[in-house]
């Protein structure tokens, strides 16, 4: 094993996925392209025990050579703004911060970029590594994501009075999304992210500058080619879920949701205090709230009506994300530990019968009453800076507190090996690129 794969399973089944090429100038794809070599190398480089610093210096020069070639070609301002400090950051340690903090702040509208050191997963290393990715802004769906923020406000004050909790905002990162068509280094390992928390996943910590940039092609790819492989368990049919390019509002629309939720606390709020009590079970619980406020969020009347979501289908695909996460591993990551708080406790609301291994069903009409309940379960577990909650909440819930095996938290379920894959179109001709 070279780090390659995490968590350790006896086997992989890497479904592939293909990214293709923009309409970019075959120019500007072939120095992404040599770019994107170069970070492999020195990801693999990174591997080696004795780092040869000189070979390291090389390459990283020879990126940002290429990275001004893509800078020449590129016709709107913050992108090639974006290029500059990225190029800066990677040859200079001491502006590496700044760069990454400048990088967050922009608003590029043809190119998105990223080559530098990330970290990827928690539990597979603390540590970055040489990362790059590169995507074009997808415009219909950053307006899914901006009705969301437009309608937050007035959301989140209905939110505080169904929930009856004095529910207050912190400052929130901003999002782009993006459509993925390369990517090189850690980042290009498994499993794929389809998200990354600019800068922090830099390893810069305490940013006043947040930005999420989301892969829609990918987030749409783990939905196809693995949630929905539970869609057979309740006897869903296609209609009974949104499919293609319907697909992609209800996903984004939960997922801005969650984002928001992270920044959804009380006036006592403390994560810090959790997560000096327990840190593992702080992340989960964050999860869990972000996930719970998300779906509040996705079937608000008025952002439900303007994104075009009907609320039993975003149930459906709701339900079925959370057995994505649940079946990764309740215990290797925090979002499959929040996964199966929300499954346990759905199921103890009745509205989730999972009794049957084979046939489960869900009430869609009872749903989101269900989903407040587990809210205000978890506002008083969390948001409320009383320890004493916080402790009996996740030594009850959290799987990692809990005796038993893994497989004991998947509600006798299998767990799922499918770990997407990227074929790329730019290692393999350009056929869209303008000559
Ligand atoms: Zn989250």
């Amino acid at each position: 094993m070279n780090g390659f794969f995490w968590p350790p399973r006896p086997q992989h089944v890497v479904r592939t996925v293909a990214l293709s090429s923009p309409m970019l100038s075959l120019e500007l794809i072939e120095a992404i392209r040599e770019i994107l070599c170069r970070v492999d190398a020195l990801r693999s480089v990174q591997a080696c025990s004795d780092t040869d610093t000189h070979v390291v210096n090389e390459l990283k020069k020879s990126i940002a050579t290429h990275l001004a070639e893509v800078s020449a070609h590129l016709q709107d301002s913050d992108s090639r703004t974006a290029i500059g400090y990225i190029a800066e950051g990677l040859m200079g340690s001491a502006q590496f911060a700044s760069m990454s903090q400048a990088v967050a702040a922009l608003d590029e509208r043809e190119l998105v970029a990223h080559v530098g050191d990330l970290s990827t997963w928690l539990g597979k290393s603390r540590k970055t590594f040489s990362s790059a990715f590169f995507g074009t802004p997808n415009a219909r769906l950053q307006h899914v994501s901006d009705c969301v923020d437009e309608h937050f406000t007035k959301a989140l004050e209905q939110l505080a009075i169904d929930l009856c909790a004095p529910l207050q905002v912190v400052p929130h990162c901003s999002y782009k999304i993006i459509d993925l068509f390369g990517i090189a280094g850690e980042a290009n390992y498994f499993p794929k992210h389809f998200a990354y928390f600019m800068p922090e996943d830099q390893g810069v910590k305490y940013s006043p500058v947040k930005r999420t940039i989301v892969f829609a092609n990918t987030y749409r790819n783990l939905f196809e080619e693995i949630a929905v492989q539970q869609a057979p368990l309740f006897n869903w049919q296609a209609s009974d879920l949104p499919a293609g390019e319907e697909l992609e509002p209800y996903l984004i629309t939960w997922f801005r949701g969650h984002d928001l939720g992270h920044s959804i606390v009380l006036e006592g709020t403390s994560f810090a205090q959790l997560s000096k009590h327990d840190r593992w079970g702080s992340m989960v619980i964050q999860e869990a709230l972000a996930d719970v406020f998300g779906f509040l969020l996705s079937v608000d009347e008025a952002i439900s009506n303007r994104v075009g979501l009907k609320p039993a289908q975003m149930v459906r695909v709701y339900v079925l994300e959370l057995l994505r996460y649940l079946l990764r591993g309740p215990r290797q990551f925090p979002d499959a530990g929040s996964a199966y708080i929300q499954l346990r406790l759905l199921q103890d609301s009745g509205v989730l019968d999972c009794k049957n291994s084979q046939s489960w069903s869900v009430d869609t009409d009872l749903f989101a009453q269900a989903m407040r309940s587990i809210a205000q379960a978890l506002i008083d577990a969390a948001l409320k800076g009383d320890l004493a909650r916080f402790e009996a909440f996740i030594s009850q819930y959290c799987p990692h507190r809990l005796a038993g095996e893994e497989s004991d938290f998947m509600f006798g379920l299998p767990g799922c090996d499918v770990t997407l894959g990227y074929t790329q179109e730019i290692f393999e001709g350009s056929v869209n690129a303008i000559q």
